[in-house]
């Protein structure tokens, strides 16, 4: 058995990462998809433990010093970071996981987990991200406002990540993000660990 991937998708805000995430995540049985920590406030029909863990400023600061994230970050004055501990036990038990975190905290993950793999959506444009930001109709005008100035800066770390896909049509996207998981877990140093013993001339590889 292999240890699983950790696939790390960034976005700005809008892009549509969670719709994708959505669409992907019961395709492959053997994927789990983090749940973050967020000091934010839940938006109507957000649940806990599916959508986030929501915590007080106070326990967030407490999880910190007790290093309890791999990777936090304060991300439009909240703060987000995604626990170790269950990311560490799927991986052990060959399932793969998917993050969904902003630059920040992909940035920190890119220098701590060698292996992951960095995967960055992109609006088709600026106007459909502040379309998609109104008609989402989830947050004040002055969030999206402060999510849309955010956007140009989170798009110019897109040239360090290994994939970019562009979300215009949702179905075209999924099916591009499905063939990035399928194409990393049939890599070659992924595969040849789980297949020396049935194979004794690749017993030295
Ligand atoms: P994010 O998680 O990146 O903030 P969401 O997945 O919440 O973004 O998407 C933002 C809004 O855009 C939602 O209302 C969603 O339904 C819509 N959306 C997502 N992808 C597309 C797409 N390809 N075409 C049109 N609308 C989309
Ligand atoms: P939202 O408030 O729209 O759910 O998320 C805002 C931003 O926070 C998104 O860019 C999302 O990817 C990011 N985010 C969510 N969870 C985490 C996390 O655990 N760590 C970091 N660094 N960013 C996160």
């Amino acid at each position: 058995m292999r240890e699983g991937i950790l696939f790390v998708i960034s976005a700005p805000s809008g892009a549509g990462k969670t719709s994708l995430c959505k669409e992907i995540i019961d395709f492959f049985p053997e994927l789990r998809q983090s749940v973050s920590f967020t000091t934010r406030s839940p938006r109507a029909g957000e649940q806990e433990g599916v959508d986030y863990f929501f915590v007080s400023p106070e326990e967030f600061r407490r999880m910190v010093a007790a290093g309890e994230f791999v990777e936090w970050a304060l991300v439009h004055g909240n703060c987000y970071g995604t626990a170790g501990k269950s990311l560490d036990l799927w991986r052990a038990q060959g399932l793969d996981v998917i993050l969904d975190i902003d630059c920040q905290g992909a940035a920190q993950l890119k220098k701590s987990r060698a292996g992951a793999v960095f995967i960055f959506i992109l609006p088709p444009g600026v106007d459909e991200l502040r379309r998609r930001l109104t008609g989402r109709n989830l947050d004040t005008a002055e969030v999206i406002e402060r999510r849309i100035q955010n956007a140009e800066g989170e798009i110019r770390e897109a040239r360090w990540y290994d994939y970019l896909i562009i979300n215009d049509k949702l179905e075209q996207a999924a099916a591009q993000l499905k063939g990035v998981i399928t194409a990393e877990r049939s890599r070659s140093c992924r595969v040849l660990p789980t297949i020396r013993t049935t194979f004794p001339s690749l017993r030295d590889t």
